[in-house]
């Protein structure tokens, strides 16, 4: 996987912080405000949570977080991150299904369209953008405007993705998407984020099961103390 840490990064990262410093308070604000823009967001309707962990911390918390515990999420698989939403949605003792496209085959628009139409209880749709395992570049796009027009929505699994490949907002809706830090993005190792909609986030008070993994109370703590 592309895990480079550059030289410069490892050199900065032998200053230590304290998580109540101002000085690092600001360079948490300005690290989320680049991710945000990264993300196309000129509108602030956007916003970033940083999350603790690696990948797999970040992409439960999203899906912990967003969907309510009476939703039900349509897993788009093709790999093993993929699967490993779904196991995560059972872990979660969410309601879900999957479409499992094996190691060869992206998910389509019209299959996943179908699916949707079939099964009015579904309320989400994961998709993996890069498919890391079988290397697929799935068409996000494509699977976008098939949820928005059903009236559901989506999350997208970036991680390998995003700050390489485009997924900007004003072309891609989606309402909340995870990436880490340390992959495209080539920074420090150890926690993941994710850029949502501020609307979809407010909405969103209560759903988690998980006291560290609750994306609404992380975010409402930050914008209160910069911590
Ligand atoms: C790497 C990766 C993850 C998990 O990230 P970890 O940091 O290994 O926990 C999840 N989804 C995708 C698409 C990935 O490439």
């Amino acid at each position: 996987g592309p895990l480079t840490t550059a030289f410069s990064t490892k050199e900065a990262m032998l200053k230590d912080w304290g998580s109540w410093d101002a000085d690092f308070r600001a360079m948490t604000k300005s690290i989320c405000d680049q991710l945000v823009a990264l993300a196309g967001d000129t509108s602030g309707e956007l916003v970033c949570v940083p999350m603790q962990g690696s990948g797999t911390f970040a992409v439960e918390a999203m899906l912990g977080t967003f969907v309510p515990r009476d939703g039900k999420v349509l897993v788009l698989a093709n790999g093993a991150y993929g699967l490993r939403a779904a196991e995560t949605m059972r872990y979660l003792g969410r309601a879900h299904t999957l479409i499992d496209k094996g190691d060869y085959m992206p998910p389509r628009g019209d299959e996943v369209g179908a699916t949707l139409d079939a099964d009015p209880g579904i309320t989400h749709v994961i998709a993996i953008h890069c498919e890391t395992s079988s290397g697929i570049l799935n068409p996000v796009a494509e699977i976008s405007e098939v949820v928005y027009a059903r009236g559901r929505k989506l999350l997208i699994d970036s991680m390998s993705a995003f700050g390489a490949i485009d997924l900007d907002v004003n072309r891609i809706r989606y309402e909340a998407m995870v990436s880490s830090a340390n992959k495209c993005i080539e920074g420090v190792p150890g926690f993941g984020f994710v850029v949502a909609r501020r609307s979809e986030l407010e909405a969103a008070r209560g759903n988690s099961h998980s006291l560290a993994l609750d994306l609404h109370a992380q975010w409402a703590y930050m914008e209160k103390t910069g911590q």
